[in-house]
């Protein structure tokens, strides 16, 4: 398996993980763009938003509740923040394992185009 991601699932790679249980491992993204910049990741392999079925609801609800979780706890839940997951070639995704960005700590642009 050549996914960064699940070389980082797999500790085979370091991360500066934020959370993890069974399901789920958030860690901080290497390039950061703003003060708070966590990566959520599905354990399972899949390679993005587009692969999603109504039998992962329950799993994409839990990713959701931890990353409104992570904001509270990274002091941004009151502020503000963004959450994005690029999927394919036009949204640029770079890394072809389902994740969804945390974006916060300042002032956002109102889009990401
Ligand atoms: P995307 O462009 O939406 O596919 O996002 C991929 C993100 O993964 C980028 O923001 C990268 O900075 C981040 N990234 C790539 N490799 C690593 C890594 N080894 N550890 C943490 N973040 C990474
Ligand atoms: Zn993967």
């Amino acid at each position: 398996m050549s996914c960064i991601f699940c070389k980082i699932v797999n500790n085979e790679i370091p991360s500066s993980k934020v959370y993890e249980d069974d399901r789920v491992l958030a860690f901080r993204d290497a390039a950061p763009i703003a003060p708070t910049h966590i990566l959520f990741v599905p354990k399972r392999h899949m390679a993005s938003m587009a692969e999603i079925t109504p039998g992962d609801a329950e799993l994409i609800g839990h990713i959701f509740a931890k990353i409104a979780d992570a904001a509270r706890e990274e002091g941004c839940s009151d502020s503000g923040y963004r959450v994005a997951s690029n999927c394919g070639a036009d949204a640029c995704q770079t890394v072809g394992h389902l994740h969804f960005h945390l974006i916060g700590g300042r002032k956002l642009t109102p889009h990401a185009g």
